[in-house]
């Protein structure tokens, strides 16, 4: 059986290897069911991922106010952004895996607190005719989570506000590959606003390419 703690730190590593999210910045997570309940393994705060360990992983259930005291009851140390992770997790049943990452690219789009709109086919990738936004809020608040799962509506990935992006999947490698992927399509927006404004594609023609990318086979 896949040894789920290995594969978040696996992940995490990936995120400064690919330089996807530089030193201690991003988190991961994995959904997974401990003793009967139901929860999630996360990376813990502040800790560099080429010095992660299986006993650094935090498990947390989906319920908030239990979370907290057993934080404060255990001394534990999740990632300081678990509520977000936590909410996708309860809001989104098909997320099984979160990534996120301050991405150069999508970091950059992000400060400018707008949404990518269809200039490119692939931002049907992130489930929808464009890439929203979500408002910023603090890093770590409950505020920051609302935002995020508004962005996410009908979606599998969003930019956050003057922070970065996050993207979820059924697995940790869907999620860690849209997570990249969003960074290349804000590496590409960015190339394409240089030039002036792009022609963006009609609802007409992103819905059939939804259409398609839910067919598309991937080995
Ligand atoms: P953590 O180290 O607490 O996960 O924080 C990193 C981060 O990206 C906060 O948004
Ligand atoms: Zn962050």
């Amino acid at each position: 059986m896949t040894n789920l703690k290995l594969e978040v730190i696996k992940y995490a590593k990936k995120l400064n290897d690919t330089n996807l999210s530089p030193l201690r910045s991003g988190n991961v997570s994995v959904r997974t069911d401990l003793s009967g309940k139901e929860g999630f393994f996360i990376t813990p705060s502040g800790i560099k991922y080429n010095d992660l360990q299986e006993d650094k992983i935090v498990f947390l259930e989906m319920d908030e106010k239990k979370n907290e005291q057993k934080i404060i009851d255990l001394g534990l140390n999740p990632s300081s952004e678990w509520k977000f992770h936590q909410d996708i997790y309860i809001n989104k049943p098909d997320a099984i895996a979160i990534v996120h990452a301050h991405s150069p690219f999508a970091t950059a789009v992000s400060a400018h607190g707008k949404n990518i709109p269809a200039f490119h086919y692939m931002v049907a990738l992130a489930g929808g005719n464009d890439i929203k936004c979500a408002d910023y809020a603090t890093f770590g608040t409950k505020q920051l989570s609302k935002n995020i799962i508004q962005a996410l509506n009908e979606r599998k990935g969003c930019l956050m506000s003057n922070h970065g992006q996050v993207a979820f999947g059924k697995n940790l490698d869907q999620a860690f590959e849209l997570a990249e992927e969003i960074e290349n399509i804000c590496h590409q927006y960015i190339n394409t606003i240089k030039l002036g404004n792009p022609k963006i594609l009609s609802f007409e023609e992103m819905n059939k390419i939804l259409e398609k990318t839910k067919n598309y086979k991937k080995n």
